[in-house]
């Protein structure tokens, strides 16, 4: 890989360039969620060639980039105040925060709106509250999940081990015996985003890395798994924070 740039009116466009066999002779353009932007493309091809075909996309390039851009300051600047807009399982919710006298925290989803009723209003203090609910409903999301999709993989004979593990930029990962770690925060994303690190996960049970034998079993399993990840990434600033 190195860097790269094209000229797109008065904007620079640096881009990494990652050759890759079984393409079909395609590009591929990514831009991921740290505002990183790849090209996938076959060996050898030229690299005026590349130029051109991340020209031809630069104006879906700097959408991309804006949005994560937005996302990336809108988390930074959650206050943990009435108003806010907080996911789970895809769909946002208003948070509401009210005092009470009461010594528990209590969160809630009512309606549309995710309330927490605690006895001092500090940000940090609802931050907590909401952090131990997502771990709370991720336990039991997670553990659903995987009872319902272990089933259909034959390699998967019993259920794995499983924990929840807070991670700054990463969804899962599979120890070398198989035991599975699943990001908490996955809790806010889409349901078919977290089956996509599960399955993406369990198929590691099989390959332990990623290899092309890897990515043809999750392709196998999960034809879609791209859109699903498409998905997620595009929601990762979002929800990781
Ligand atoms: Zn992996």
């Amino acid at each position: 890989m190195g860097d790269f740039r094209v000229t797109y009116g008065e904007h620079a466009l640096v881009f990494s360039v990652s050759y890759r066999e079984n393409l079909a002779g395609k590009l591929r353009i990514h831009v991921q969620p740290d505002q990183r932007v790849i090209v996938d493309a076959p060996p050898q091809t030229p690299i005026t060639d590349i130029k051109q075909a991340v020209l031809k996309r630069a104006r879906w390039i700097r959408n991309q980039l804006a949005k994560l851009e937005t996302a990336h300051r809108y988390a930074l600047h959650r206050q943990y105040v009435s108003g806010e807009t907080h996911w789970y399982l895809g769909k946002r919710y208003l948070l509401k925060v009210r005092e009470s006298g009461r010594d528990a925290n209590i969160v809630k989803l009512l309606g549309r709106q995710l309330v927490v009723t605690i006895p001092d209003r500090k940000a940090l203090f609802v931050k907590q509250a909401l952090n131990d609910w997502y771990r709370a409903r991720a336990l039991q999301v997670f553990e659903r999940r995987l009872a319902v999709l272990c089933p259909d993989l034959k390699w998967v004979r019993t259920m794995p081990e499983w924990q929840l593990r807070p991670m700054k930029k990463q969804w899962g990962s599979c120890s070398p015996k198989g035991r599975l770690s699943l990001n908490p925060m996955l809790v806010k994303a889409p349901r078919q985003c977290i089956d996509y690190v599960v399955i993406h996960e369990l198929c590691h049970m099989k390959h332990h890395n990623h290899s092309e034998a890897y990515y043809a079993l999750l392709s196998r399993q999960l034809p879609d798994w791209r859109e699903r990840k498409q998905r997620l990434d595009n929601l990762a600033e979002r929800i990781l924070s």
